[in-house]
């Protein structure tokens, strides 16, 4: 009976969240045919790609979580030149994916800064100023995000890993780079330049709670972020955070436990667009097409050319290292189909809830 009405809420206090996500069985069946409705209702049933570039792991951060990190001396460092991430770009228009995600490691320095800026207006130009472009190169000062703006980024995915500034703190080293005040003043930025703001969190990290997460979902809708991509917190034997392993959940229920995190996202924040992310299929070899099925709307094909994916590591196990762009798209065309959705081919499927605070009508 509770179950009942409190999915027919379109608002939660951090209890009901927390409830919602501890249900297992035919409850969170329920809860996951609720969220369900409601994206089909809301969104629709179309999927948008975002041909994903993770064109430089050269990276000036040491997050305690991440393979790619500076101080994992294991790692092959390399940046995609710009006859390259143009190539991946270019197939991405010519294959009708409408947009582009250009991801990196995070620096900051006045050479990359007007690298990224170069990169854009040629990825315009290319594409007849069709290709949409997000960007994710983690936190900048408010004059380069401006910048990247006016080249023609129009979405940022920022993630907060943690919402929660305690856990933030033991998942990251306590210097002023990575202080949680200045990712969040990151985020504030870009939403004052213009950009559709994502943002997001790791799902299963060590000495994370239930209560963080819903906390989390509370901190999305303060922040009324547009965009968001979540994912489980998959282990890396090179980073600080492995010995603490044997605090984790399973990878299974880690992949449940974000699945819900998508669905309770999708009743309390209906109209923004939701990532299903890689990690998820690192876990589940149908771990994306599920997360469309309980509420995520874009899905990000990897165009990183091949002989880089191995050095993009983040967390062991991550898949789709050896097939090319164009063995991706087919394979991704039929998983999406399965899963009974279709897929938004020349659309950018902006984030209607952006339209929506801008006081426009989405078209
Ligand atoms: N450097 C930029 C930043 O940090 O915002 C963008 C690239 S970073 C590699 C992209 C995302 O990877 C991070 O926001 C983080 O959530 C995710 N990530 C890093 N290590 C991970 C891990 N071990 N498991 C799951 N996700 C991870
Ligand atoms: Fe660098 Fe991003 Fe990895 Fe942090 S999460 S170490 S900023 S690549």
């Amino acid at each position: 009976m509770y179950l009942n009405d409190l999915l027919k809420k379109n608002t939660f206090s951090r209890e009901e969240l927390g409830y919602l996500l501890g249900l297992k069985g035919d409850g969170r069946k329920a809860f996951w045919e609720r969220s369900a409705a409601v994206k089909k209702e809301v969104v629709g049933p179309k999927v948008y790609f975002r041909g994903l570039v993770e064109f430089s792991n050269i990276c000036s951060k040491d997050c305690l979580y991440c393979g790619i990190r500076k101080s994992n001396e294991k790692v092959l460092r390399y940046n995609a030149t710009d006859d390259e991430i143009l190539e991946a770009c270019r197939f991405a228009w010519e294959n009708r994916f409408a947009s582009v995600v250009l991801q990196s490691g995070e620096l900051s320095s006045p050479a990359f800064v007007k690298r990224v800026d170069r990169l854009l207006k040629k990825i315009k130009q290319l594409s007849n100023n069709e290709l949409g472009i997000t960007l994710s190169c983690g936190e900048q000062t408010r004059e380069t995000y401006r910048r990247w703006f006016e080249s023609g980024a129009h979405r940022y995915l920022l993630r907060i890993e943690a919402s929660n500034r305690e856990l933030y703190a033991k998942i990251h080293p306590g210097t002023p780079e990575h202080s949680f005040e200045k990712r969040v003043e990151a985020l504030h930025f870009l939403r004052e330049s213009g950009y559709q703001v994502g943002t997001g969190v790791m799902i299963g990290l060590p000495f994370q709670t239930v209560e963080d997460l819903a906390g989390d979902l509370l901190f999305f809708r303060e922040m009324d972020i547009d965009m968001c991509g979540m994912e489980p917190y998959i282990e890396h034997e090179h980073t600080p955070l492995y010995p603490y392993r044997h605090l984790l959940q399973s990878k299974q229920e880690r992949f449940e436990l974000a699945l819900s995190m998508i669905a309770a996202l999708r009743l309390l924040m209906p109209d923004i667009n939701i990532a299903a992310a890689t990690a998820l299929q690192a876990i589940d070899p149908a771990g994306r097409e599920k997360a469309l099925t309980v509420g995520a709307n874009v899905i990000m094909p990897n165009l990183t050319p091949c002989n880089y994916r191995r050095d993009y590591l983040l967390y062991e196990d991550k898949p789709c290292l050896d097939e090319d762009a164009e063995l991706c798209r087919n394979c991704l065309e039929a998983r999406i189909e399965l899963a009974g959705s279709e897929i938004g081919y020349g659309e950018w499927g902006d984030s209607r809830h952006f339209f929506k605070r801008r006081g426009y009508k989405h078209s």
